[in-house]
């Protein structure tokens, strides 16, 4: 029985829910009235329910999509303006004891070479990252006990913490780590962390145990139910995401939002992030292509617009599995922070792997330098922003949503995105990207609607110039 409040994954995530949604939406798709009416809705950024989201994604009328494309990028214009914000993986170790067949950790991998960084190796990686002009990090490890436990992620977060190189911080570590304990998320929130980001790869019970068929990460209620126990365990955002290309979309769409209407009820706040990742290509031969469920450009376009319909307030995350035009597009539908120069191979910010190595998780599409990110999003008007104040503020979980909804941000979000895209100019950028970001703070500072504020910020804009860092609002 479907109960957005249980403790229980099947009762949240109910089966027979989902279904009926699917055939409501399907019944629904050239129903002009009431997708009308659904617009109308989602146009007053308080959201959908998934049946109101399914009918959307399902809808057959031409002008009434072009409606919702259009819709999803005034929402996004009216909620995060035009900033960006910016993040870089850290893979920690690819060791892992499951048997995922999508990904090319799994246990079985025989010539996958298996790494792990040391407190040394990961000095140095974020030095490299440090040395781009990343502030935020997602850490990324495969799950085994033996080789990944949690001391040792606990261990690499302090570590991180604790580098200063030249006017480098990283100041925000978000995890991405395999389902665990209340007390394990209690440690990994005491330890600084900002979003714990976990990504249910697909809601289908039984497409999750065929695609897991072994390994800890095989048991689906436990995997499902971790954002209850991280809630639990005190950590306040949490990230949700599909791996998209595993299982039917409209199934997992649906799914996602159910599980965005449970955290809401239950604990008050909704998911922080949303992750959109696509399957790509990786060793061991796994190819998207032998997947029966890929999601085409289109599709995985009007995904992102009825997703940022839906939850207007949670940050939409894209990475560099998209390629450059797909994230331009992304962004223009609803996306607010994206990755730049990734790598997913261990240790492959100091040393790009060797051929015969294999230690990375995926084929990356977009392969630009983060200085060729941040000129293209000029380019694209928008600002790049490595802002990480609501976390060190404590404005995370309904804080954050509260500083959001009241409509704030423009006086908050927008300043501290211009201070640390300034930082980032004097520190890491080109002469080039250098002249064009100037030219665009310049312009933005005057988008400060608080009189107070903007004078704070030139101010502060200044103050870095002549050297001091780390402003926030
Ligand atoms: N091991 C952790 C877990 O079990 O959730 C998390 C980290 S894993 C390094 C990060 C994510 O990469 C996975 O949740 C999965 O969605 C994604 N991934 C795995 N294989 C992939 C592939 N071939 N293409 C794209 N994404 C992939």
């Amino acid at each position: 029985m479907y109960d957005v409040k249980s403790k229980h994954a099947t009762e949240f995530i109910d089966d027979a829910e989902i279904l009926e949604t699917l055939d409501y939406s399907e019944k629904n798709k050239n129903n002009r009235q009431l997708i009308e009416s659904i617009l109308e809705r989602a146009s007053t950024c308080k959201g959908l329910t998934h049946r109101e989201a399914a009918v959307l994604l399902d809808c057959e009328l031409e002008d009434l999509n072009s409606r919702i494309y259009e819709l999803a990028n005034e929402i996004k214009h009216r909620i995060y303006g035009n900033r960006i914000v910016m993040f870089a993986p850290l893979y920690l170790s690819n060791y892992c004891v499951n048997g995922c067949i999508y990904c090319p950790y799994h246990y079985k991998n025989k010539h996958m070479k298996r790494k792990k960084l040391s407190q040394e190796d990961i000095r140095r990686e974020v030095i490299a990252l440090q040395d781009m002009g990343h502030k935020r990090l997602a850490l990324e490890a495969g799950e085994d006990p033996v080789n990944n436990p949690i001391e040792y992620i606990l261990e690499s977060i302090d570590t991180i913490y604790s580098i200063k190189h030249k006017n480098g911080a990283i100041r925000r570590v978000n995890v991405n780590i395999a389902a665990t304990t209340v007390e394990n998320y209690r440690r990994l929130k005491e330890a600084g962390i900002g979003t714990y980001i976990l990504f249910q790869e697909t809601y289908n019970k039984k497409a999750y145990e065929e695609l897991h068929p072994t390994g800890p990460k095989h048991n689906y209620a436990y995997h499902t139910e971790a954002m209850d126990r991280a809630m639990e365990g005190g950590i306040d955002d949490v990230g949700l995401g599909v791996l998209f290309g595993l299982n039917l979309y409209r199934y997992d769409l649906v799914g996602l939002l159910m599980h965005a209407e449970h955290l809401e009820a239950v604990y008050g706040v909704g998911p922080h992030t949303i992750s959109v990742p696509r399957l790509r290509p990786a060793d061991d031969g796994i190819n998207p292509e032998d997947f029966s469920n890929a999601v085409p450009d289109k599709i995985f376009e009007k995904i992102i617009a009825v997703i940022r319909l839906a939850v207007p307030y949670t940050g939409m995350i894209i990475s560099t599995r998209e390629s450059k035009n797909m994230r331009k597009r992304a962004i223009e539908l609803g996306v607010s922070q994206i990755s730049g120069a990734s790598r997913t191979s261990v240790g492959g910010y100091v040393e790009p792997e060797e051929e015969d190595e294999n230690t990375a998780q995926f084929d990356i599409s977009d392969n630009r330098t983060l200085d060729q990110v941040v000129s293209w999003l000029f380019d694209l008007g928008c600002v790049p922003s490595f802002c990480t104040a609501c976390y060190r503020e404590g404005r995370t979980g309904d804080r954050f949503m509260r500083l959001a909804k009241t409509g704030q941000i423009q006086n908050c979000c927008h300043p501290n995105a211009l201070m640390t895209l300034k930082e980032y100019l004097e520190d890491y950028a080109s002469p080039e990207t250098k002249r064009k970001g100037e030219e665009l703070i310049a312009k933005e500072v005057l988008k400060v609607p608080n009189e107070k504020v903007r004078s704070l910020l030139i101010d502060h804009l200044k103050n870095i110039e002549e050297g001091k860092r780390d402003f926030r609002f």
